[in-house]
């Protein structure tokens, strides 16, 4: 596949390990990136690992104008949308900064491509769209809530592409619900890099185990899971990665907008995922059991079965890959970039 896509996020954790299978899978990609959460090496490893040019441009997607600017200079296909701001706990402090980064980040770049006549798309949602899951594992088709201002964001989006596939038929979106993402590229190029103090429980773990962390705090043993602690499903991010190749092919495919779980269907403890860790870094990573954190679920996991029959995709990693893989990026890159 030679088109050009438009990548936005691109130097974000997910979106810099997804430009590596696009353009391992022959796609040309323009990478875009304000760089509030990520930096622009990332840009130079994806080409050192794949051997191809990323034009990458720090433009904010709220910007009409530069995106307009760049759009009229390049002849995109597809957009895939990773930009936005994810942590959950600053949401609840900041609303307004995360529904104007999320929602209207999302509306400006669907009104610039829909001027340029880009009608397909690929948009980052989040399992966090199901609340509290009634039952596991999740099916897309379950009921959809949100427990703080982050995932109304995705909430709101997934609606607004809903409206818009059923006003224009031309649109062809993929919403794609991330289950819990970890591990990094197998080259230990790339991986997770956050700003300050990790909030999800992989990264928090890996800088327990090079030292830059004390310990780990296991929010809760008492949730009714096999150990008491929270179960997860952790999905390696090549995995993530290679499901947008196959949402994009399917897009191109089929005059059809869908919406899909990537997940891959088995859950995971906080104290499995530790136990894993010590295996793969080969020492100790001390714990101590602390309360529950408010907003917290006991268990969340994909059904990865409409993944598979619609896109013939399903993750393949095993968890200790992903934790082997998550220790060589920490390990060979103690302070990130
Ligand atoms: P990330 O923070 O590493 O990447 C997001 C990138 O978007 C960053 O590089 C950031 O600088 C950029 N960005 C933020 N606001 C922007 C704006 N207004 N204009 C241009 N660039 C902007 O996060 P990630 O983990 O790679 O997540 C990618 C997407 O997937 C996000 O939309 C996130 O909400 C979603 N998601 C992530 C997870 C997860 O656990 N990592 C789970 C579900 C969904
Ligand atoms: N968790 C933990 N300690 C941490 C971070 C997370 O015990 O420092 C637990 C958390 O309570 C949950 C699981 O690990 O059961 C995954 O948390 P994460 O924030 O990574 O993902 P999310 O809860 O958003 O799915």
């Amino acid at each position: 596949m030679s088109d050009t896509l438009l990548v936005t996020g691109a130097s974000g954790y997910i979106g810099s390990h997804t430009c590596v299978c696009l353009l391992q899978a022959g796609w040309h990609v323009i990478a875009i990136d304000n760089l509030s959460n990520s930096s622009p090496r990332t840009i130079e490893r994806i080409q050192e690992i794949t051997g191809r040019s990323v034009p990458f441009h720090t433009i904010d997607v709220r910007d009409e104008s530069a995106l307009t600017r760049l759009l009229n200079q390049e002849n995109i296909s597809a957009a895939i949308h990773f930009a936005g701001l994810k942590s959950v706990s600053e949401s609840v402090n900041k609303p307004l900064t995360y529904f104007d980064n999320n929602v209207n980040g999302s509306i400006t770049l669907l009104k610039v491509l829909h001027q340029q006549g880009v009608r397909k798309l690929v948009f980052s949602s989040s399992a966090t769209v199901y609340g509290d899951p009634k039952k596991v594992p999740i099916q897309e088709d379950a009921s959809l809530s949100a427990t703080n201002p982050y995932g109304r964001s995705k909430l709101f989006v997934e609606q607004i592409l809903n409206d818009l596939s059923q006003a224009d038929p031309e649109w062809r979106i993929a919403t794609l619900r991330y289950f819990n993402p970890a591990g990094a590229h197998e080259s230990g190029l790339l991986g997770e890099d956050p700003r300050g103090i990790p909030n999800n429980l992989m990264p928090y773990i890996a800088q327990v185990a090079v030292g830059k962390l004390p310990h780990l705090s296991v929010f809760g043993n008492d949730y009714p899971t096999t150990d008491g602690t929270g179960v997860r499903d952790y999905i390696h991010v090549m995995d993530l990665a290679q499901g947008h190749v196959s949402a994009l092919n399917r897009l191109f495919a089929k005059p059809e907008s869908f919406t899909v779980n990537l997940g891959t269907g088995q859950g995971i403890t906080v104290l499995e995922a530790v136990a894993a860790f010590e295996q793969a870094c080969g020492s100790h990573i001390p714990i101590q059991v602390a309360p529950r954190r408010p907003g917290d679920i006991a268990t969340c996991y994909a059904s990865a079965d409409k993944a598979r029959e619609l896109l013939n995709w399903q993750a393949n990693k095993t968890l200790d890959q992903m934790v082997d893989d998550h220790w060589r990026w920490q390990s060979h890159n103690p302070n990130g970039y």
